[in-house]
């Protein structure tokens, strides 16, 4: 049985970004991870302009105040200005104006006073002052973005804004979900006897959206080696990653390991030191790496995302990949058995300004998934550790 450590180091390792990208629209970048640097051809500012309302002036002309300079034009937002201040001269200018030529210092209109084509400057302003400079936040032609971080609202305000409307991104990986066992049946079905509705391809592909990458979802297959064999083979050749729940334990139905042997696979993780999640199996197929995770609804969120999620975002070429661990103090005392790596879920929440981890009440059974609602973090009791009293640091995994 690996450690988590040893677990995560095999599977992160067999992971490399994809190569393939595509050209997208900058409408259709939300989501996308940039494959290549970005650059753009403009300065930002495009062009000197004005930081507020007021005069445009020659900074050698306020030095000395009061004085009263003739306004020779009014330049509003989005307007070229046409002339040239001379001495003497300024211009009405507003926020985000362009600077006329000859003008190097904006005179705020709160410290002016208009006499009809005349303004007296009653307060002077320091060369260069409100005058934001053409290229003073980017100069064309350098970096703008780096390659492996996903547009999201900040990214996309920034490409517009430098005009980059076509970009190289990753193509999305896919990954193909399928759920094993006899006893499974979809949500919508009537449920008999002995019978257990299948949450865990729900659960798994909401993590695949949320990554901004394919699912592929390929139903419930029966604990029966011919089906499984086929529905390995066909989910091999139909996605980048594949994942499986159940049918990963010693029970007399579970097959998986061997159809994966069979099929090919190297097998690099049959069993992982975790609760919930032991069972963890993972095999490397040419193009394709195999997730087969146990069938426990618990345990299969948990491998999600402790394991497999780091590993998508690798693929999917995400510069920041690995998972984000952090210490917080516990609001409740955690208990675990001490031979495994013990997740407990629950929240992080910000209370006085202070991140604080709340375990989820009621059952941590690998069966219960009921008090999973709600959950943004796990937190992590480490092997041979049985209790973490209330207020002491433990390891969250945010998710
Ligand atoms: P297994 O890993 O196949 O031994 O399954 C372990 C437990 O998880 C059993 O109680 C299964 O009924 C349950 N289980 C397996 N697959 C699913 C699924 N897709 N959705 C919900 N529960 C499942
Ligand atoms: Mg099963």
């Amino acid at each position: 049985m690996l450690s988590v450590t040893d677990a995560e180091a095999i599977i992160f390792d067999l992971v490399q970004p994809l190569r393939e990208t595509e050209t997208v629209a900058l409408e259709d970048a939300l989501g996308r991870v940039l494959a290549t640097p970005v650059r753009s051809g403009l300065d930002f500012p495009y062009w000197d302009n004005s930081a507020m309302d007021g005069y445009a002036v020659r900074f050698e002309d306020v030095r000395s105040v009061p004085v009263t300079l003739e306004i020779i034009e009014e330049i509003p937002a989005g307007v070229a200005p046409q002339k040239t201040l001379q001495v003497g001269q300024a211009a009405r200018i507003f926020t985000g104006a362009v600077m006329p030529q000859g003008a190097d210092a904006v005179v705020m209109q709160e410290n002016t006073r208009r006499e009809g084509n005349q303004v007296i400057i009653q307060e002077s302003s320091a060369s260069g002052a409100f005058v934001r400079h053409q290229g003073a936040f980017y100069q064309a032609n350098t970096p703008l973005l780096e390659a492996g971080i996903t547009i999201n609202a900040p990214e996309l305000a920034v490409l517009a804004t430098a005009q980059c409307t076509q970009l190289q991104v990753y193509r999305r990986p896919r990954v193909a979900i399928f759920s094993t066992g006899d006893e499974l049946i979809p949500p919508s079905g009537v449920l008999q006897p002995g019978q257990i509705v299948d949450s865990n391809q729900y659960a798994l592909a909401a993590l695949v959206w949320g990554l901004g990458a394919i699912p592929v979802p390929l139903g419930i297959i029966p604990d029966c080696r011919g089906e499984l064999k086929g529905a390995i083979a066909q989910s091999l050749k139909s996605a980048d990653i594949v994942l499986s729940t159940g049918g990963v334990s010693v029970g007399d139905y579970d097959y998986i390991e061997e159809l994966l042997a069979e099929l090919g696979g190297k097998i690099h993780v049959r069993s992982v030191a975790v609760k919930p999640g032991k069972p963890l199996t993972v095999a490397e197929f040419p193009n394709c790496l195999y997730f087969g995770i146990p069938g426990n609804p618990v345990s299969a969120l948990v491998s999600g995302w402790r394991f497999v999620l780091p590993a998508l975002r690798k693929l999917a070429g995400l510069k920041d990949w690995r998972p984000e661990l952090i210490y917080v103090p516990t609001k409740h005392q955690l208990t675990a058995g001490g031979k495994r790596e013990t997740y407990l879920w629950g929240q992080l929440n910000g209370i006085e300004g202070e991140y604080q981890f709340s375990v989820a009440g009621g059952s941590h059974s690998s069966g219960n998934l009921i008090n999973l609602a709600g959950t943004n973090a796990l937190a992590i009791v480490p092997v041979g550790v049985a209790e973490i009293p209330a207020g002491e640091k433990v390891r969250v995994l945010r998710v």
